[in-house]
C-alpha cells in the first residue's frame, strides 16, 4: 500500500506521518527531509538545490523523480510506504503513477490535510527545527532524534518566504488533488494534532481505504 499525506506548508503532513507510521507500521519518505540532507552534506544535488530551498521554489522534477524511482519500488515490496512532500506537481504524479503500474500490484491512496491559510502562517511562524539534525521539535527542551538543545529557524521558514510557498502549493501542488480526486480523502487540519489524528484513523481503518486498485 502506498499512502501519500498531502497539504500546504504547515498543514501538519510531518506530524501525521508520525502517527501513521507508529500505528500502522509504513515506512516513511520526506522529500523535503531527503533534501535537507542533500544541502547539509553538501552533495553535488545538495549545492545545487541549495539557495532554490531557501528561497520556497521547488527542485527539478527530474531530481526528485530520481530519488523517488530509486526507493519506492524495493521499499513496496516489502512495507507500505508512506509519501510525505511527493508528489507535488500533476507531471510527479503522473512519474509516480507509471512507477506504480510497472509493479504486479499496488494500492494509491491519497490523505489530503486541509487547513485555512491563517492557521498555516501562525504555524509555520511558531516551527523550529533541530540545529544539528534539522528535525522539526514540537518539545523546546531537547530534540526527540538527537538530544540537541538548540533550535533554529528553517530557512524557509521566513515570514517572506511562507506566503510564496503557500502560493506556489495552491498554483502547482493543489491541481494534484484533482488529477488524482477518485482516491483523495480529505480530513480538515485545523484541529489540535489528536483531532485529525483521529480524523486520519477513521479513514485508515475504512474498508473501502484499503482496497486494492491494482
Ligand atoms: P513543506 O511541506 O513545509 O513545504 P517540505 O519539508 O516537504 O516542507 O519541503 C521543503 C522544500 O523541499 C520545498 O519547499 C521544496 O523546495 C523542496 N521539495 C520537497 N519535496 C519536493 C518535491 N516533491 N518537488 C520539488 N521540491 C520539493
Amino acid at each position: 500500500m502506498i499512502v501519500v499525506i498531502f497539504g500546504a506548508p504547515g498543514a501538519g503532513k510531518g506530524t501525521q506521518s508520525k502517527h501513521i507510521v507508529s500505528n500502522y507500521g509504513f515506512v516513511h519518505i520526506s522529500t523535503g527531509e531527503l533534501l535537507r540532507n542533500e544541502v547539509r552534506s553538501c552533495s553535488a544535488l545538495g549545492k545545487k538545490i541549495d539557495a532554490i530551498m531557501k528561497n520556497g521554489g521547488l527542485i527539478d522534477d527530474s531530481d526528485i523523480n530520481e530519488i523517488i524511482s530509486s526507493k519506492v519500488p524495493g521499499l513496496l515490496k516489502t512495507s507500505n510506504v508512506l509519501l510525505d512532500g511527493y508528489p507535488r506537481t500533476v507531471s510527479q504524479a503522473k512519474f509516480l503513477d507509471s512507477v506504480l503500474f510497472s509493479l504486479p500490484t499496488y494500492n494509491l491512496r491519497v490523505i489530503q490535510i486541509d487547513v485555512d491559510v491563517e492557521v498555516l502562517i501562525e504555524r509555520i511562524s511558531g516551527r523550529l527545527v533541530c540545529k544539528e539534525c534539522g528535525a522539526t521539535c514540537s518539545a523546546v527542551d531537547k530534540c526527540e532524534i538527537c538530544g540537541c538543545m538548540t533550535f533554529i529557524k528553517r530557512s524557509d521558514d521566513e515570514p517572506s518566504v511562507v506566503t510564496q510557498r503557500i502560493e506556489k502549493y495552491n498554483k502547482v501542488c493543489a491541481p494534484v488533488l484533482d488529477y488524482w480526486h477518485d482516491v483523495v480523502y480529505r480530513v480538515s487540519g485545523n484541529g489540535n494534532c489528536q483531532e485529525v489524528s483521529d480524523a486520519i484513523d477513521r479513514i485508515m481503518t475504512d474498508d473501502f481505504f484499503l482496497k486494492r486498485i491494482k
